[in-house]
């Protein structure tokens, strides 16, 4: 629990129980609700939460829903938690609806190539569990091993694997949905084809608990790929790193995994593991996988590119062992970041063609605002994450990176986040422009949450934006679902 989490402490009698909720599940147990309110974007709403229901079955989420509609109580669903917008946040006045102990896998089938699942199963127990029958869930965020397929769906969560295998919503079949006001539906179903009616499992996706609360899920599965292969190298520059993954684009390859990282992030790695080895290497840091039949003729050719493109260190390996340390320091960067102060990850996409122009428009930011501006990026898709450390007031680590981005992360935050220096959202405002600027968009991965929703309108336009908010509605009429969030 964070110094802000212990201080922002209740401040009324509670006025909400959900009348038939077994009284175990429900809890305003001041603790609990701390832990629960926030996510791991770091934002603290102001006020504090009426309590936390803790579903356990799918009528456990029907009768908080009903009550809460009845109430006009607002209803904040949450997953694990691992979100980086806010948008499991707990606003003021609300019931924290946690489905996280909704975690049963209740089927897969290798002929249909298809999982059942409850939204609270963790993304890599899934994997793991579809790997015991030669098949494969594609969808690997980061946070695979900590974030549940409930919250990667309401999120459309990314990954490592899009450039190949698409986004959680290219894997979302159908959908178990309570709404607003507690009745079940559910959409698509369990082929992979189906065009009757409008496709509202899409809908669901990506709509961050504001249209209904997923209770069970459909999911594409795949099979393990015969072969894979790992390549990684260093750069002088990031620009000589993006300039490859163009050429690799423009030589008909599909990499299951392009990762980028930046020079400041290496030493952030470097830091973290009390060695010099990786910014030693160069400027960037480029990790690659092919998969499938074709994995090791991909990687030969890949791996020429890398040579001709000025790049050092190269490893290819088919070794799984080899393949996951190379892995690993792709995953150790967000953690090492996170060692440093409180992390504002960006999370901007653009076209692949304008990935270039997104780099040097970030180092322009940096120089122009005085913000350092540490960037990681699914490459191959053209998904950065240009990220903002707050350090730690008394973080010795921090001192040499940045001598401007001094925030005062020791004060209660409240919905307006002024823990967040003006300078620091000047450096995401020009960020979020430079994307949309390019042809991009403010959120590739992550949603729109709490923290990006001053800058929605700009991406969406008025009328598209107004249409949204009448989905809503239409869904929740009496505006319950996580409000204030996404749209
Ligand atoms: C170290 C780290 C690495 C990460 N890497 C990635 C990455 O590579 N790609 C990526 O996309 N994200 C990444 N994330 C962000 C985060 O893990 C994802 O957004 C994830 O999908 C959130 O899942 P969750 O279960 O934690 O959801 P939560 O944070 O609990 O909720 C997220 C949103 O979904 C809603 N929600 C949750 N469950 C439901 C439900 N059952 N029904 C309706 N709405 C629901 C919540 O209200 C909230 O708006 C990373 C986060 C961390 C901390």
């Amino acid at each position: 629990m964070t110094e802000s989490q212990v201080r922002a402490t209740p401040t009324r009698p509670v006025p909400f129980f959900p009348a038939g909720l077994a009284v175990e599940r429900w809890s305003t147990d001041p603790a609990v609700v701390a832990d629960r309110r926030v996510d791991r974007s770091g934002f603290v709403p102001s006020g504090w939460p009426v309590g936390v229901a803790s579903a356990e079955s799918v009528a456990d989420v029907q009768i908080v829903l009903r009550a809460a509609n009845a109430a006009g109580v607002p209803v904040v669903v949450r997953g694990a938690g691992t979100g980086l917008s806010g948008g499991a946040a707990g606003t003021d006045g609300c019931v924290i609806l946690d489905v996280s102990g909704l975690d049963r896998i209740r089927e897969i089938s290798v002929v249909d190539a298809v999982a059942v699942v409850e939204p609270g199963v963790i993304t890599a127990k899934l994997d793991r569990a579809a790997h015991r029958v030669g098949l494969r869930y594609a969808p690997d965020p980061a946070s695979v091993e900590i974030s549940t397929i409930g919250g990667n769906i309401a999120t459309n969560a990314g990954g490592l694997r899009c450039a190949k295998y698409g986004v959680t919503a290219d894997s979302v079949l159908g959908l178990d949905v309570v709404l607003a006001d507690g009745e079940l539906i559910s959409t698509g179903g369990r082929t992979v084809k189906g065009v009757a009616g409008l496709d509202l499992t899409r809908l669901f996706v990506g709509s961050e608990g504001v249209l209904g609360v997923i209770v069970g899920a459909t999911l594409r599965l795949r099979p393990i790929p015969v072969a894979t292969a790992t390549l990684a190298a260093y750069f002088d520059s990031v620009a000589a790193a993006v300039a490859v993954v163009g050429e690799i684009a423009a030589a008909g390859i599909v990499p299951a995994v392009a990762e980028l990282l930046d020079g400041p992030t290496l030493t952030a790695i470097d830091t973290a593991n009390g060695a010099v080895s990786h910014r030693a290497r160069g400027e960037a840091f480029l990790l690659i996988q092919t998969d499938g039949a074709g994995a090791h003729a991909e990687a030969s050719q890949i791996q020429a590119l890398l040579h001709a493109g000025g790049a050092g260190h190269v490893t290819l390996t088919s070794d799984p062992e080899q393949a996951a340390g190379l892995v690993a320091t792709r995953r150790a960067a967000l953690p090492a970041l996170e060692r440093l102060g409180r992390v504002l990850i960006e999370d901007i996409a653009v076209p692949r063609s304008r990935l270039a122009e997104a780099i040097t428009g970030i180092a322009a930011i940096t120089e122009s605002t005085g913000v350092l501006i540490y960037t990681m990026a699914h490459a191959a898709d053209g998904n950065l994450h240009p990220i903002i450390v707050i350090p730690h007031p008394t973080n010795p680590d921090i001192a040499q990176t940045t001598d401007t981005a001094q925030g005062s992360s020791g004060s209660t935050q409240t919905s307006s986040a002024p823990d967040i220096p003006d300078h620091v959202w000047d450096a995401a405002d020009q960020i979020f422009h430079l994307a949309l600027n390019l042809g991009g968009t403010l959120t590739g991965e992550h949603g729109i949450g709490i923290l990006k929703q001053r800058w929605l309108g700009h991406e969406l336009g008025p009328r598209n934006h107004r249409l949204q908010q009448q989905l809503r509605q239409l869904f929740d009429p009496n505006a319950i679902l996580n409000p204030g969030k996404a749209i």
